[in-house]
């Protein structure tokens, strides 16, 4: 149980490490992990990495190859 508390930890510590915004390069929006995409089925706390490859951008639908990372 102890273990299992430990990897749970160092898990969450990487995720939030890893999240990085992503930025549509057609229309702009900005995809942020924190928020997720409730309206196209992406729960919040979902890294980039982790959205089914069938998302598309809510606002202009394109796919996610047309993203990229975006540095605030
Ligand atoms: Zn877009």
């Amino acid at each position: 149980m102890k273990l299992r508390k430990k990897l749970y930890l160092r898990i969450s510590f990487k995720t939030l490490n890893d999240m990085k915004k992503y930025i549509c390069a057609i229309c702009q929006y900005i995809y942020d992990p924190a928020k997720g995409d409730p309206e196209g089925g992406i729960a919040p706390g979902t890294a980039f990495e982790d959205i089914p490859d069938t998302w598309v951008c809510p606002v202009c639908g394109v796919g996610k190859e047309d993203f990229e990372p975006y540095n605030e």
